[in-house]
């Protein structure tokens, strides 16, 4: 069955700013927002219970993001920013309560996965009875933890709270964090950066290697004793007028691949072609060319085994900046075809789908 791992989706931040409720449909959402300031900052949602089912969207990473105050950036409708490590502890840890309370109060739409018991008996639930076309016998999402920029982690000896509250992944970086270098803000790792990988790897933490710059990057390549992923990345090389360290050159990629890291792909327009808004805007814009990252990614790594989703939704960005083909990310499964037309097998679908990602969760979650 083609159901799919999401591995990156900013669903707390969202919750916190704008009181978004993913347990409705995001066209209910969107009807909520309109003729509010919030589709115009940040797009409508591709978020909602009814069309993760619509898609078999069976497993999220949900973020914990909180956005570093620096100057020129600040935006009343954020109500996540932070100016110090301890404002974004305690936003941090208010984003992981909130997914546990959307998980305990919405416990038919959401489901917190920290174990391996919990996965296998969460997507043996999926495979016997999955969701029907129809609308009947909708399931819950399951949701893993992924702290995306770690300034929020206080001092080494809370990490094992964090995990203890179910936190399993970790995102050194955004922008620069005191870890490492990272989005618009180069780095390598700090000797903080490389205290706090040696204590994540101790912990059983995956390590996740998006907006990390590259020189950081790299030295974590070399010195993590965990897993590694990136959770939401392109390759750049394809990536018309593109300019930045966010996304991914072929070196790094080459490196990523000998470390058997999975790579979440990304349908946000801005990392599928730069230029997108001045030169056609949406309409120009297809889920071929996320097949065309596929694609290339899986060439380098010269098999179907390391590449995966990470949507990125609804990240800063909504509907205005995805590709044409998806209205909400029930429209995901429609990235398959473009897949099949390149030559890939139902075998190899699956694992882009889900596959690599879960054999990654396989490894790494605690029994
Ligand atoms: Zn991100």
């Amino acid at each position: 069955m083609n159901w799919f791992i999401d591995a990156h989706e900013d669903l707390a931040w969202n919750m916190a700013c704008f009181g978004r409720d993913y347990s409705r449909s995001a066209f209910q959402t969107r009807r909520t927002e309109q003729g509010t300031l919030i589709p115009a900052y940040t797009g409508d949602t591709m978020l909602g219970w009814p069309e993760y089912n619509q898609a078999k969207v069976a497993l999220i990473f949900g973020t914990l993001f909180v956005t570093p105050a620096r100057p020129g950036r600040i935006d009343p409708l954020d109500t996540q920013y932070y100016a110090s490590p301890a404002e974004a502890n305690r936003l941090a840890w208010n984003q992981l309560g909130s997914y546990r309370r959307l998980c305990e109060q919405k416990p038919h739409a959401f489901r917190l996965i920290g174990t391996q018991t919990e996965l296998t008996l969460h997507l043996t639930n999926w495979l016997d009875n999955p969701p029907k076309e129809n609308g009947s016998g909708y399931l819950p999402v399951g949701l893993i933890p992924l702290m995306e920029g770690a300034e929020g982690i206080l001092s080494l000896d809370e990490l094992p709270r964090w995990w203890d509250a179910g936190l399993r992944i970790i995102g050194p970086a955004w922008a620069g964090t005191r870890f490492c270098g990272g989005t618009h803000e180069p780095g390598p790792l700090t000797t903080e950066g490389k205290a706090l990988l040696n204590a994540m790897a101790e912990l059983g933490f995956i390590l996740d290697l998006s907006h990390m710059d590259a020189a950081a990057a790299f030295q974590a390549l070399e010195s993590y004793e965990g897993i590694i992923i990136a959770s939401h990345a392109n390759a750049s090389r394809l990536v018309q007028a593109y300019s930045g360290n966010r996304l991914l050159d072929d070196d790094l990629i080459r490196a990523m691949f000998e470390r058997d890291v999975v790579i979440g792909t990304v349908p946000f327009n801005n990392f599928l072609k730069a230029d997108w808004g001045k030169s056609g805007g949406r309409q120009t814009i297809s889920l071929s060319m996320l097949a065309d990252q596929i694609d290339y990614l899986c060439q380098m790594a010269g098999d179907a085994a390391h590449v995966g989703i990470g949507t990125d939704f609804d990240g800063g960005f909504g509907l205005q900046s995805s590709p044409k083909e998806l209205d909400s990310i029930a429209d995901l499964p429609k990235l398959l075809p473009f897949l099949s037309a390149k030559g890939y097998a139902q075998s190899q679908l699956e694992a882009i789908a889900h596959g690599n990602f879960l054999r990654v969760l396989q490894s790494a979650l605690p029994r």
